[in-house]
């Protein structure tokens, strides 16, 4: 088997050696768009001393108290993290409910977003409340295009918009090939959770 070497800088655009905040979107059927988030949240809150700003991260679709490892886990290394939903439920008083908050949720993520303190904001499985109708993709889009030039946004979930992928800059879609799950084998803590 032929190993790839990893990419040379030759092969891509000469780099200008800009700083820039990018639009990032993790998206697909595939597991892996939250943990590759976290992930990417972890790495730029490691370089806080060399951006000097703040990293945080939204959850579109968890409740303000849960506890899964990616929350203990944050907690104790002072990356905030943020849930928005209320456990969701296709009932339709709860769906108003659920609309609701995450209309106010996005106006606290567009307001952190805008404010200029942010090396990168996160807002995963986002693309949930914008598929349901929830939350307004224009103001999103509008958002994005006009954030501070050096905010990296990264946006997570199943089925990203079109227009979203057209403005962003770097988008991975996470293949399933095989998920445990199929195969009858439960969610796992700490893996699920
Ligand atoms: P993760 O949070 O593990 O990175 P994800 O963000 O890619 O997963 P979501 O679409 O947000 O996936 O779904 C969240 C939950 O659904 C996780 O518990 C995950 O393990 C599970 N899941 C993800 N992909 C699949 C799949 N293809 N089939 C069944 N369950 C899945
Ligand atoms: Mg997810």
């Amino acid at each position: 088997m032929q190993i790839e070497a990893a990419p040379t800088e030759a092969r891509y655009e000469k780099p200008t050696g800009e700083r820039r905040g990018l639009i990032m979107v993790n998206t697909g059927d595939g597991k892996g768009k939250s943990t590759a988030a976290f992930g990417l949240a972890v790495r730029a809150f490691g370089r806080t001393h060399h951006h000097g700003k703040k990293v945080k991260v939204f959850q579109f679709m968890k409740v303000p108290s849960a506890r899964f490892g990616e929350h203990r886990a944050f907690e104790t290394l002072g990356l905030e993290i943020e849930g928005l939903g209320d456990g969701f439920s296709w009932k339709s008083k709860d769906l108003d409910n659920s609309a609701e908050l995450a209309r106010s949720g996005w106006e606290k993520a567009k307001a952190d977003i805008m404010s200029g303190e942010f090396f990168m904001v996160t807002l995963d499985e986002i693309t949930y409340p914008l598929i349901y109708g929830w939350l307004p993709l224009q103001d999103v889009l509008d958002t994005l295009t006009a954030r501070p030039t050096d905010c990296t946004v990264v946006l997570t979930g199943r089925r990203c918009p079109q227009e979203i992928i057209d403005i962003a800059d770097t988008v991975t879609e996470m293949t399933l090939l095989k998920h445990a799950f199929k195969a009858g084998i439960p969610a796992q803590r700490g893996i699920e959770d």
